[in-house]
C-alpha cells in the first residue's frame, strides 16, 4: 500500500523541467562525460556489479534526514522512517545511526528493523491487517506503539494481553481516518472516508476509553497518514488539527496518557518538475496543532528520505521501430521497477555517459512479456545505443521493495555509495535461489492404490 505518484505520462516528447534539480536531489553530477553518484562513475559501478542494479547515495539520504530535522529544530519531534519505502538492512542501519525510529507494516519489517538494530521502543507498527501472530510479536517486543486501525484489532490485542503483567502496559496508538482528501493518485490516497485505512473520527473516543480502562494497555499516540507524494502541507496540517481536537476530547474524558501526535508520512519529492514538499512549510503548518495539544510530533516519511537518493541503472539491449514508434529495449523491466506501469508514475531517465548523438522520442521498455512493461512512454530520451547505460532517477523508494520475480527474473543487485566508496548491500538474485524449495515431482514416491 501507500505509494505512487499522480503524474501521468507527459505530452509526447516532453523534456524534463529542470534536470539539474533532479540530479542534485539524487547527489548526481556530471564530470566530463560521465554521470557520477557520490563521486563515482555510474558506468564503473555498473561494469562491476552488472545491470540492472539499484544504487543508493548515503549522502543524499543523510541530507534529507537532516533537512527535515532542521525544519523542526526546537520542537519535540521523532522521525520514524517508513521501512516499506526501502527495506534494505544497510539503509535501515543508516537511519538507526542518525537517531531515527522505524515505522513498520508487517512482522517481516519488524524482523528487519530489529536486525538493523533499532531499539524496540523506537518502532511503530501501522497497517490495516496485522495478524494475531504479528501483534503477539510486537507486544512481546514491547515496541513504541502499535497503531490500531479497527475495533476488531483492539479485540485481538485485548485477548493477547490477558494475564500479562500490568507493569509494562502495551503502548498503543489509534490511527484515525480524518476524512481529509489529499490530492494524489487514488491508489495512494489513504485519508479520505470510504477507504480501508484508519478509524472513523466518531469512534475514536470510545476506543480510547476502552484502552484507558485496561491497565495492560496505554494509549500513547493518535495517528493519521493521509497518502503519499503530497506536495502541499495543508492536508497534513488538517489531519493534525483533527488529532489535536481528539486529544482535547479524550482529555475531557480523563485520558491524559497521550504523548505525541503522529502525522504520518507522505511527504512528496520531485520526480519531474514538481516543487517538493518544503519541510519548513510543513513545520510551520503543524506548529499550531502541536502547540495547542502540548504534545510531541511524530513523522513517518519514507519516500521523502530515500526516493530521490536512488537510481536504477539499466543497460540498453536493442533499439527498434514498429508501427511508427521507436523503442529502446533495456534490461530492466516492470518486475524491477513497477511504478511506471502500476501508478503511471513518471521517472526521469538520463544517460550515464553524455553522447554527441542528441535525443529521440521513444518508449523505454523492458524484456517482460507484457505490453504494460514500460519505464517511459513517448519520452524524449538520449539517443542511446546497445551496450550503453541509462539511469532511471527517483528509484530509491518503492523500487527494489516492489520488485518481483515475474518471468523468473532475479531481482536486481543493490549498492550503497558512501564517502567515495561503494558496497554491494544485496547481491543480484540467482535463478537457483528462485527455484529453491520448488518440488518437481511431488507425488513421485506415492504408491498407486
Ligand atoms: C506508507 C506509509 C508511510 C510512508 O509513506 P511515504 O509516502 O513513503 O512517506 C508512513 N506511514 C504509514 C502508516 C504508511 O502506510
Amino acid at each position: 500500500m501507500g505509494e505512487g505518484i499522480l503524474s501521468l505520462e507527459p505530452v509526447v516528447g516532453a523534456a524534463l523541467g529542470d534536470p539539474g534539480a533532479l540530479l542534485r536531489d539524487a547527489g548526481l553530477e556530471r564530470a566530463g562525460d560521465a554521470l557520477r553518484i557520490g563521486g563515482i562513475a555510474i558506468d564503473a559501478i555498473a561494469a562491476d556489479v552488472g545491470t540492472p542494479s539499484y544504487l543508493y547515495h548515503a549522502g543524499a539520504i543523510r541530507q534529507r534526514f537532516q533537512a527535515l530535522g532542521d525544519a523542526f529544530a526546537g520542537r519535540r519531534i521523532k522521525i520514524h522512517y517508513a521501512v516499506k519505502a526501502n527495506a534494505n538492512l544497510a539503509i535501515l542501519r543508516l537511519f538507526r545511526d542518525m537517531g531515527a525510529g522505524a515505522d513498520i507494516v508487517s512482522g517481516g519489517e519488524l524482523a528487519r528493523a530489529r536486525a538493523a538494530g533499532f531499539p524496540n521502543s523506537d518502532i511503530v507498527f501501522s497497517g490495516v491487517g496485522k495478524t494475531t501472530v504479528e501483534l503477539a510479536e510486537a507486544i512481546e517486543a514491547g515496541i513504541g506503539s502499535i497503531n490500531i486501525e479497527s475495533a476488531e484489532e483492539l479485540d485481538v490485542i485485548e485477548r493477547l494481553v490477558e494475564g500479562r503483567s500490568v507493569t509494562a502496559p502495551v503502548r498503543l496508538g489509534l490511527r484515525v481516518n480524518p476524512g481529509v482528501g489529499a490530492e494524489t493518485h487514488p491508489y495512494i490516497a489513504t485519508g479520505v472516508s470510504g477507504i480501508k485505512f484508519g478509524i472513523p473520527v466518531e469512534l475514536v473516543t470510545a476506543l480510547g476509553q476502552r484502552i484507558s480502562v485496561n491497565p495492560r494497555l496505554r494509549l500513547v499516540t493518535l495517528a493519521v497518514h493521509l497518502g503519499s507524494q503530497l506536495l502541499d502541507p495543508e492536508p497534513i496540517a488538517q489531519g493534525a488539527a483533527v488529532l489535536a481536537d481528539l486529544v482535547q476530547a479524550l482529555r475531557g474524558r480523563g485520558i491524559r496518557t497521550i504523548e505525541a501526535l503522529d502525522v504520518g508520512g507522505g511527504l512528496g519529492i520531485r520526480y519531474r518538475d514538481e516543487t517538493p514538499l518544503d519541510p519548513v512549510a510543513l513545520a510551520t503548518a503543524l506548529a499550531p496543532h502541536a502547540d495547542r495539544s502540548g504534545l510531541a510530533l511524530h513523522l513517518e516519511p519514507g519516500r521523502y528520505l530515500v526516493g530521490s537518493a536512488g537510481v536504477l541503472v539499466t543497460k540498453v539491449l536493442y533499439r527498434k521501430s514498429s508501427g511508427g514508434k521507436r523503442f529502446v529495449v533495456v534490461d530492466a523491466g516492470m518486475n524491477d521497477l513497477v511504478r511506471p506501469s502500476h501508478y503511471q508514475a513518471y521517472h526521469a531517465i538520463v544517460e550515464t555517459r553524455r553522447s554527441p548523438r542528441g535525443t529521440i522520442v521513444a518508449d523505454v521498455v523492458g524484456p517482460v512479456c507484457e505490453t504494460g512493461d514500460f519505464l517511459a512512454l513517448d519520452r524524449l530520451v538520449p539517443d542511446v545505443q546497445p551496450g550503453e547505460n541509462l539511469a532511471i532517477l527517483g528509484a530509491g523508494a518503492y523500487g527494489f521493495v516492489m520488485a518481483s520475480n515475474y518471468n523468473t527474473r532475479p531481482r536486481p543487485a543493490e549498492v550503497l555509495v558512501d564517502r567515495g566508496r561503494y558496497a554491494l548491500i544485496r547481491p543480484r538474485e540467482t535463478v537457483a535461489q528462485l527455484m529453491a524449495g520448488e518440488v518437481v515431482e511431488p507425488f513421485a514416491r506415492e504408491t498407486p492404490s
